[in-house]
């Protein structure tokens, strides 16, 4: 029974593949460049994705997570500041790694231990903070990778399927002059 009701669940809504979901981001951030919040572009995203699926929904998480994983935006976090400690072992903004520096400059001056993510803006220092808002950027290293593809595709269309056969350049006959 609990196996229906999770069916029936299912065709309400459904979660789109990895490939649908980055296209639709990808899509989304070359028309607009920039987006000032998570949830704009979680709208945006969504509104793409109904035109494969009108069933298909997307956490915010997940689409930022998405987006910076696959290198498609560069982020910039808005924090807000805590009184809680740290406790933080990945990075919260795009689930990666995080490595220890010591005397981080920030702006307003320096923080003597914190941990900062190898892929995405994220630090941390010894009391936590937490990120309030996200602006998203079409990322100029992603605009590159893709004209390159672009250039590559257009260079194997331009090359003939058949190859013509290869003119046997005319042996010239050695002539012995004597
Ligand atoms: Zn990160």
């Amino acid at each position: 029974m609990a196996k229906k009701e999770a069916s029936a669940q299912e065709e309400k809504y459904r979660i789109p593949p990895e490939k649908d979901a980055l296209d639709a981001i990808r899509n989304v951030m070359m028309a607009r460049g920039i987006i000032h919040s998570q949830g704009r572009l979680r709208n945006l995203v969504e509104r793409e994705l109904a035109a494969v699926d009108k069933a298909y929904r997307i956490s915010g998480q997940r689409v930022r997570m998405l987006a910076i994983q696959h290198g498609v935006v560069t982020v910039e976090i808005h924090f807000r500041d805590s009184e809680r400690k740290a406790n933080v072992y990945k990075c919260p903004v795009c689930d990666g790694k995080l490595k220890m520096v010591h005397n981080k400059t920030i702006f307003g001056g320096t923080v003597t231990l914190a941990k900062e993510c190898t892929r995405c803006p994220y630090w941390v220092g010894l009391k936590l903070h937490v990120p309030t808002r996200y602006v998203f950027t079409l990322s100029p290293e992603f605009m590159k990778r893709l004209e390159k593809r672009k250039a590559k595709k257009e260079k194997t269309k331009r090359k003939p399927k058949k190859k013509p056969p290869k003119k046997k350049a005319p042996k010239k006959k050695k002539v012995n002059k004597k």
